[in-house]
């Protein structure tokens, strides 16, 4: 087949010429890795949970015991933060190396895995010393030096999609990160923009059918965000629960003590009380509909 018309989505062609590591060698074919002793891809659905951003020491704390008692396999927070306008308050402030600081501290102390966003080469020697699997952000999604810089770590990355990527963007980035002999990559979908969302303060629409869109091109594990998605709280649960019911084999969630009060987005992060009752409901519907386990 001529792919005389590359757009959008993704033709035959594209599957053997673009994105050949990305692509499945067969129908059957899944990508199936261990990152820190979770398996990925497999019977299990690992969840990664945390504050949007790692506020103080304190926080990374309380929340680091607390997710990893509910059962989080991941602790998720950023310390370098795309936020979207360059202006700050104190409560607003990135905090840098010290928050990769203070997520190694709070790795060591309550034995959890981690997953940070890199958002500059530069820092990625510090990163790599405590994060588990590097986090390329939405809007990173298409900066390839950042990317194969990333993947020539050999750490595993996550790659996030960008809001207004089609897949067949989406899986040019992970060829970046493949192309270098990377293996373990994971692909996270969280919500893209549309002229609707049905909130007047919701940016992104969770994108549901990418999960079985991409599943049926690529081996990648599909890792869906409902939080950043939604941006609303209520909707968390029942994101979540579809995400699981569509095939995807992980969920990210913010979670944060007190939402209200989060630094960054306290619309969108569930409590402990919340996510302790989610994981057990995700537990339930990935055990009926595929006898995979989140507990
Ligand atoms: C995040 O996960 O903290 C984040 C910034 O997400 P996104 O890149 O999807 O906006
Ligand atoms: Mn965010």
């Amino acid at each position: 087949m001529n792919n005389k018309f590359p757009g959008k989505d993704i033709s035959l062609e594209d599957i053997k010429t673009k994105f050949p590591l990305a692509a499945k060698k067969n129908s059957k074919h899944k990508s199936k890795f261990k990152i820190s002793g979770v398996e990925f891809g497999g019977n299990s659905i690992p969840i990664f949970a945390g504050p949007n951003m790692v506020e103080s020491k304190n926080l990374i704390f309380d929340v680091a015991k607390n997710v990893k008692s509910i059962g989080a396999h991941f602790l998720r927070g950023g310390a370098f933060k795309p936020l979207t306008f360059p202006y700050r308050n104190k409560k607003y402030t990135e905090t840098r190396e010290d928050g990769i600081k203070w997520l190694g501290l709070a790795k060591e102390k309550f034995d959890i895995p981690i997953i940070t966003e890199v958002m500059e080469e530069k820092f990625l020697p510090l990163i790599c010393e405590v994060a588990d699997i590097l986090q390329i952000g939405s809007r990173n999604m298409q900066n390839y030096p950042l990317i194969t810089a990333c993947a020539k770590t050999q750490k595993p990355l996550m790659i996030k999609r960008h809001y207004g990527a089609s897949l067949r963007d989406w899986l040019g980035a992970a060829e970046y990160a493949l192309v270098e002999g990377n293996k373990k990559i994971i692909l996270c979908e969280r919500g893209v923009s549309t002229p609707h969302t049905h909130r007047a303060t919701s940016r992104f629409l969770l994108d549901l059918q990418v999960i079985p869109a991409a599943q049926e091109i690529t081996h990648l594990p599909i890792v869906v965000d409902p939080s950043h998605a939604t941006f609303w709280r209520p909707w968390i649960k029942a994101m979540s629960l579809a995400a699981i019911a569509g095939g995807a084999q992980g969920i990210m969630l913010e979670v944060h003590p007190d939402p209200r009060n989060s630094a960054v987005d306290p619309l969108q992060p569930i409590d402990y009380k919340e996510f302790n009752l989610l994981m057990k409901d995700m537990h339930k519907l990935a055990k009926i509909l595929f006898n995979k386990k989140i507990l």
